[in-house]
């Protein structure tokens, strides 16, 4: 993708656009932001900038530099994902200090994109803070990260830090409807409305089932209201089949109970669901049920049993 294809983020893009024109990189650059905002394609484009071989201008998208970059075959491209287990621990943060020193391979420079860099621990960033304090040369360092605050300082202070923000509803949807055009408009407005214009968000939740989720998280909550608890049980079996749908369902889940908490606070919120529960609950009551959805969905990233899990969602939704 070149920097003009990027979605909305009309400021950063210009600033991007024009260090690349003047060709002053600074040698570290943070990129910060939610999930699904684009900050590994960002960084992607930063990376093909560094080592593209055009006289003109850059990235130019098509020389054999370029292309390696795309499809992240680029020997001079040095990816670390904080996601893998101690990929970025102290250990691997001092070999990527001592490659960073070996000359590159065939680009003029040599880049080392460090992804999530939030699970980067304290003395891990220490280690690679000597790397930035005396940076070797032609090697450019892009870290990406939720919030920039999950960094030190003294991190932060040898960085240029950039931000992205979630696109407009609006462009949102007309980017993820090229991507699904097989799928109803109204139905990505949607999902892009539910994930704030957040357009990797909005594209996942298509591709783990969008509407379907949607439905069964509102037929979860309706069913809290219920005298029983078997149609919660149901209802909540469902999660029991697949990881990323029920992932999907529980941001689902997390949108409806932030409804549910403005609504018992007195807001106008369009949910029906949401209106009825907060009629039905004490404001303590619909926090508690928020933090449980909010908690249960980091539950699910890890390798918990899916039916343990469900009755336990079961059992604290309803209590
Ligand atoms: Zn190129």
């Amino acid at each position: 993708m070149l920097l003009s294809e990027f979605a909305a983020n009309a400021g950063l893009k210009y600033e991007l656009s024009e260090i690349m024109r003047k060709k002053s990189l600074p040698h570290a650059i943070i990129i910060e932001g939610a999930e699904g905002t684009g900050k590994k394609t960002i960084a992607d484009i930063i990376a093909q900038y560094c080592v593209c071989a055009s006289d003109g201008q850059r990235p130019c998208g098509v020389c054999k530099s370029c292309i390696k970059a795309k499809e992240h075959i680029h020997p001079d491209i040095v990816y670390a994902d904080g996601q893998q287990s101690k990929a970025l621990s102290v250990d691997s943060t001092r070999a990527i200090r001592s490659s960073a020193y070996i000359v590159p391979n065939e680009a003029p420079m040599k880049v080392y994109i460090l992804l999530n860099c939030d699970k980067m621990l304290a003395p891990a960033q220490n280690a690679f803070l000597k790397i930035l304090e005396e940076p070797p040369k032609n090697v450019q360092f892009i870290m990406t990260v939720k919030s920039s605050a999950s960094l030190l300082q003294t991190v932060r202070s040898r960085s240029r830090i950039f931000s992205l923000f979630p696109a407009e509803i609006d462009d949102a949807v007309d980017i993820v409807s090229k991507r699904f055009p097989e799928r109803d408009i109204s139905e990505i407005k949607d999902i892009a409305e539910v994930c704030d214009g957040n357009i990797g968000m909005t594209l996942q939740m298509l591709e783990n089932g969008g509407q379907e989720a949607q439905k069964l998280a509102e037929e979860i909550f309706a069913s809290i209201l219920l005298p029983s608890e078997y149609p919660l049980l149901k209802s909540i079996q469902q999660l029991t089949s697949d990881r990323t749908f029920a992932a999907s369902v529980l941001d689902f889940m997390t949108e409806i109970a932030a409804e549910c908490v403005k609504a018992s606070v007195g807001a106008d919120v369009s949910s029906k669901t949401a209106a009825a529960v907060a009629e039905r609950y004490s404001k303590n009551r619909i926090f508690a049920v928020s933090e449980n959805i909010i908690y249960a969905r980091k539950v699910l990233n890890t390798n918990v049993n899916l039916n343990l899990f469900c009755t336990w969602l079961c059992s604290v939704l309803r209590s």
